[in-house]
């Protein structure tokens, strides 16, 4: 395996700049920078078409771009050989496994593909499929079968993980199980970037994340840092002595907390403080109407 394209990107795993793509008259990705460091779950939030699975594709070398640069793990994916692509993991959302062979043949049988594999029994462990190894694909579940798909995309002992919308159609429980594997593998040391519409999925999982909306990077930064950046004022409400509601919002709810005890005198009524949540920010950045501002 070649090593200088990971020396010559040594901070950055991912580097796009300036991505952009077209589809006739539909401008799908419009001039995204991203940075990816080694090592980070990196997600990448936004609506219905904003333009999330198309950059993905594009990093996995699945789909051509129309402008701009990008290196993944050092190479471009326009141009990654064979292997540049067993450095990468990728989780389909289509049904690519033989149907008929049971879980281990399958993973077996994909291990063949790659230069030094991972071990086909510690993945299906991994996975938590070690009940199902002898079951045959078709017979898994819907949630069995999307951990089977991750099976596949670390078999070849990938240093980066690209997962399109993992958790689609998942129930709450079969999603946290999910995000327990995604935190186990990036406990391993792989870099992983996925999608999702789920704003708690990337507060979740996500050390960093992007928020694309109409194709282009909104805001970006750890969970804490958005909401900090985009939302730092906090709502403090009570109740005047004439059960009046009052609300103020400001950065420094100390302040006004402090003021209103001493013209209370002790105990203010109904007092809450609250902060934005960043389903607040999220819905204002990708241009939904935010609950605060909609009272
Ligand atoms: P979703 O969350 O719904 O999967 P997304 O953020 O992944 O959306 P994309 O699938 O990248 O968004 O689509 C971005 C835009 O490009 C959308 O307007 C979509 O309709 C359009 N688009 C995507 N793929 C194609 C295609 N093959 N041909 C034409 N238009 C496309």
């Amino acid at each position: 395996m070649s090593e200088h394209g990971a020396e010559r990107t040594e901070k950055l795993a991912i580097d796009v700049q300036g991505l952009r793509k077209r589809y006739g008259d539909v401008t799908a990705v419009d001039g995204i920078d991203l940075a990816v460091r080694h090592g980070e779950v990196f997600g990448i939030l936004g609506p219905n078409g904003a333009g999330k699975s198309t950059t993905v594709e594009i990093l996995q070398g699945h789909r051509t771009r129309d402008g701009g640069e990008v290196s993944v793990l050092g190479a471009d994916p326009g141009s990654g050989g064979r292997a540049w692509r067993s450095r990468v993991g990728i989780v389909w959302q289509d049904e690519s496994a033989p149907a008929e062979l049971t879980v281990q043949e399958t993973v077996r049988h994909f291990a063949r593909y790659y230069p030094s594999p991972r071990d086909p029994d510690e993945v299906i462990d991994l996975v938590g499929l070690d009940a199902k190894a002898g079951s045959r694909v078709k017979a898994l579940s819907g949630g069995q079968r999307r951990r089977l798909d991750v099976a596949l995309g670390v078999i070849g002992d990938p240093e980066l993980l690209l997962l399109d919308e993992p958790t689609t159609g998942f129930d709450p429980a079969a999603r946290r199980q999910f995000w327990e594997l995604i935190r186990l593998l990036a406990d391993e040391g792989t870099t992983i970037v996925l999608t999702t519409h789920y704003l708690e999925e990337a507060e979740a999982l996500a050390h960093r994340l992007a928020v694309i909306a109409a194709g282009r990077v909104v805001a970006e930064g750890t969970p804490e840092e958005l909401r900090h950046r985009f939302g730092s004022e906090a709502t403090v409400e009570w109740r005047e002595r004439d059960g009046t509601p009052r609300r103020e919002r400001t950065p420094a709810p100390t302040r006004t907390v402090v003021g209103l005890m001493d013209r209370f005198g002790g105990e203010i009524p109904g007092l809450t403080i609250s902060r934005p949540t960043l389903e607040d920010v999220y819905l204002r950045l990708t241009g939904r109407p935010e609950r605060e501002d909609a009272r």
